[in-house]
């Protein structure tokens, strides 16, 4: 990690906590990638005569952007199952293709295109459910990337494992490595118990993922009510809405999360706000798997934590947060005929430190605050087609794009440079990936042929 002391001053320095405002004429000094002062560049100058200076002069410096729910390696099946309804989607044309190509290879090389798209696009760190989260891991720490791993579970086998204690002790395992391992990058890791949803888990799983939730501190992040389809299914078989089936299993609490929480009705939503748990809408998939569209201006108001996922490449088909937030503040605006819900403050708040409390990272990541670690994303506001900048994080949710991120830092390390990666082992991963990504074409395509 760099060591170098560094004072960043940006034109503009949106550190969403403690205030979520915009500061100009501030600064932010960084030491061996922790952030240790924010304040007036003067002060920070006179104080840190020795630091070099990162001058971005016509950039908005936000905390990077924290991807709250994708499956990475699904890279390499964009565009491989569009135009269906989730439950198709999943039983037609993804499950049997992961069925025969899903492999550690697949898994690293998905993860690594994906985390390129993400890296260029400001996010920092990206939460992921997966099968192999081992060679997930391999791959953020290829690219310099933060990583929190959901220990993904089914009732069923697949190639990653054979149901689901087997998963469960497979992603554990990965955990006490990556603790025990003494590797520097590990510190980029992070983990959640991640079954995949009310109807492709079972009780008993679900009661033993609670009981190891309990015992090792970890989250539980779980697909839910993304569906009309899947609360028919649970109010048939079990005679209640998932949610309400999850909270009696004792699954619900601070450290759950509801990735989609497309239908929650105003119970739901309480029984979420009375449990402190977290919602994260994925607007886009949500509609192009026409799930429907999350109440979120309802969510808001009632205080439940609400963050922003992408959702994997094959159900979205970008890893565009940025994008993904603007629809969202949209859509939450449009459908409650409300034009103050979602203002672009909450907005920015929702990919930053709301990622992070989701992901239990709040202590670290998530704001520009002295204490935590330098994970930067910088946008230069000076295209003409965003002047004159009246506001920078108004211009940030409702004018600019991806695009704008020249720079992005991970633990004060720079990992993208004038819109380029910069680690030469970034660099050379992809090129290899990119080299190989005809041959993951190739078997999609007999695949698809052979299941049209
Ligand atoms: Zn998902």
């Amino acid at each position: 990690m760099n060591t170098q002391k560094t004072i960043f001053t940006p034109r503009w320095l949106a550190p969403v906590m403690p205030d979520n405002i915009v500061l100009e004429g501030y600064s932010v000094v960084v030491d061996g990638g922790l952030i240790v002062q924010v304040g007036p560049t003067k002060q920070a100058l006179i104080d840190h005569p020795e630091a070099q200076i990162e001058n971005l002069p016509n950039h908005l410096l936000t905390p990077g952007l924290i991807n709250a729910h994708s499956h990475a390696a699904m890279s390499l099946l964009r565009g491989a199952g569009d135009d269906l309804a989730l439950q198709e989607w999943l039983e037609k044309r993804i499950w049997p293709i992961e069925g025969k190509l899903v492999s550690q290879e697949f898994v690293f090389d998905g993860t690594v295109l994906a985390a390129h798209e993400m890296l260029l696009g400001g996010i920092t760190t990206f939460n992921d459910m997966y099968f192999f989260p081992d060679a997930a891991a391999r791959a953020a720490k290829q690219m310099g990337m933060r990583a929190n791993l959901g220990i993904v579970v089914f009732d069923f086998p697949s190639a990653y494992g054979s149901g689901p204690a087997d998963y469960l002790d497979k992603g554990l395992k990965l955990r006490d490595t990556s603790k025990n391992e003494d590797d520097p990058l590990n510190k980029l890791l992070s983990f959640c118990l991640a079954p995949h949803a009310p109807y492709t888990v079972s009780d008993a799983s679900f009661k033993q993922i609670g009981i190891f939730a309990a015992e090792l501190g970890l989250g539980i992040h779980t697909h839910l009510h993304e569906t009309v389809f899947e609360i028919d299914q649970s109010l048939s078989q079990h005679g209640k809405r998932p949610i309400e089936r999850l909270h009696d299993l004792g699954l619900l609490g601070p450290d759950f999360v509801a990735i989609h929480g497309v239908h929650l009705n105003d119970a739901d939503i309480e029984l979420l706000r009375q449990t402190g748990g977290s919602v994260v809408h994925c607007p886009h998939s949500n509609l192009k798997l026409a799930s429907g569209i999350a109440p979120v201006a309802k969510l808001l108001k009632s205080g439940v934590n609400l963050a922003i996922g992408t959702d994997g490449s094959a159900s979205n088909n970008r890893l565009d947060l940025l994008s993904e937030a603007h629809t969202a503040c949209l859509l939450a605006k449009g459908g409650s005929l409300q034009a103050d819900v979602f203002k672009a403050p909450e907005v920015l708040r929702s990919m930053t430190i709301a990622g992070a409390i989701a992901l239990g990272l709040a202590d670290r990541i998530g704001s520009i605050e002295a204490g935590k670690e330098a994970d930067f994303a910088a946008f230069d506001l000076s295209d003409i087609d965003l002047q004159p900048v009246h506001n920078a994080i108004s211009h940030l949710i409702y004018a600019a794009h991806r695009s704008n991120v020249t720079d992005v830092w991970i633990s004060g390390r720079h990992v993208v440079k004038k819109r380029q990666l910069i680690q030469s082992a970034a660099v050379a991963t992809v090129t290899e990936v990119v080299a190989r990504s005809g041959l993951w074409h190739n078997k999609t395509s007999e695949m698809l042929v052979s299941n049209p």
